[in-house]
């Protein structure tokens, strides 16, 4: 990925900080709501398959709890810091609170790179993740999921730790498992179908057809991969994809659903050394300019003041989390580009967890179709309030969608009160 030296936490407080002005948020609460209610930081000592010993660091971090338990997922990445952390919990304080969720936001994140561990030692290093985080998780405290990096083979030895240390098992301890030890159908492929469904409600509302519609996606895990899926299905055409190596373009599109096997059967990280097409960087994939959509689906701040300027597509949706920052905004925004915000476009995938979350409550499982269409509904709905308020207010897409958030969690602060 572009590396910039955007901090996340920065970013997601003058995020808040723009919205509370224009919703004229009490500065008590905006000040309440700057700061995460609880971080926690533990080092993670690993039994390496050498017999050594290595020490990582973990975080876990819960925004704010006024609406609910804390919902949100834990990334293994070298690059994990505390602020990113932060952000990533506040930013899933708004996804929740715009889809309707009845949780608050937390992250979690490990300064690792998986890629240099055997399997055993990520099942220790998880393991023991899991056991520290245990005085402040469960299935009604704080639920943790997949993020980058992590899936639900990560959240099965989560599920399992959580289990043996109290005793029984407790599959709503976190979500995207897999399906057989309490998973959802449908969670793996959520924020995938998500972004499309979002893509294609906007398309209908600017009355454009997906047929013409060109698409570069960043991010070629999880998110990326789906969404790459989806929209093809839908029609458009896919001219670039990319992950941590680069990517692969053709302006004729790309064959997605072979992209798609290829990427179930080999590991993360090495699209640049695909057989076929022509390689593409990802500085060059973002910069396109045959293009009317820009999906980034990887990590935040690769949209920033360096290059913000030389982004060519009309639309962007945001299928990472923080993917813009707020100076790369406002140039775009002048540019009259649509920007679809991260809190609502990749949302498919905590709501699904949460859906996930109930089957495992009621120990009562729903089939694909329900879980899709219900899905669906409340993407849509959520999408509509958004677009609604921001033509009605002549302000962007984020801004109306924080104003909703921000203005859900500082009503249930204030009807709460402030303890003691
Ligand atoms: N990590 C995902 C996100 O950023 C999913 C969180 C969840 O399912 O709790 O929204």
């Amino acid at each position: 990925m572009i590396s910039t030296k955007v901090n996340p936490y920065e970013m997601a407080v003058k995020q808040l900080e723009e919205v509370a002005s224009f919703i004229k948020l009490k500065p008590s609460i905006l000040e309440y709501l700057k700061h995460p209610k609880r971080e926690f930081i533990v080092s993670i000592p690993v039994r390496m398959d050498d017999g050594t010993v290595k020490i990582f660091t973990g975080y876990r971090v819960q925004h704010n709890f006024a609406l609910g338990p804390t919902k949100g997922g834990f990334r293994y990445h070298p690059e994990v810091t505390l602020d990113e952390v932060r952000a990533l919990a506040m930013w899933m304080t708004w996804k929740c609170a715009v889809m309707d969720l009845p949780y608050g936001g937390a992250k979690g994140g490990v300064r690792v790179d998986p890629k240099q561990l055997s399997d055993n030692e990520l099942e220790r290093l998880t393991r023991r993740y899991a056991f520290e985080l245990i005085p402040i998780i469960g299935p009604d405290k704080d639920i943790p999921a997949p993020d980058v990096n992590t899936n639900p083979k990560t959240m099965a030895w989560f599920m399992d730790t959580y289990s043996m240390a109290v005793g029984y098992t407790a599959p709503g301890v976190v979500t995207g498992k897999p399906i057989e030890i309490g998973g959802s159908k449908g969670r793996i492929e959520a924020t995938g179908k998500g972004v499309v469904f979002i893509l294609s409600e906007l398309l209908n509302r600017i009355g454009m057809d997906p047929k013409d519609v060109r698409i570069a996606i960043q991010g070629f895990g999880n998110v990326g991969t789906h969404t790459a899926l989806d929209a093809y299905r839908l029609g458009c055409k896919i001219v670039a994809i990319s992950d941590v190596s680069g990517g692969v373009y053709d302006p004729k599109g790309l064959d997605i659903p072979t992209l798609f096997d290829w990427a179930m059967q080999n590991p993360q990280g090495h699209l640049a050394s695909y057989p076929e097409y022509s390689k593409i960087t990802n500085k060059e994939l973002l910069e396109l300019d045959d293009i009317d959509v820009l999906i980034p689906a990887a990590l935040e701040g690769v949209i920033n003041e360096t290059n913000a300027d030389n982004i060519r597509a009309k639309i962007i949706i945001e299928g990472a989390n923080g993917p813009t920052t707020p100076e790369a905004e406002k140039i775009l925004l002048d540019k009259g580009k649509t920007i679809v915000p991260d809190i609502v476009a990749n949302a498919g995938g905590v709501t699904v967890s949460y859906f996930e979350w109930v089957q495992d409550l009621q120990s009562f499982f729903w089939e694909e179709e329900e879980i899709n269409s219900k899905l669906k509904k409340i993407m849509v709905k959520a999408f509509d309030r958004v677009w609604t308020y921001s033509k009605e207010q002549n302000i962007s897409l984020r801004m109306a969608a924080y104003a909703y958030a921000v203005s859900k969690v500082a009503r249930a602060i204030e009807l709460r009160g402030i303890f003691p």
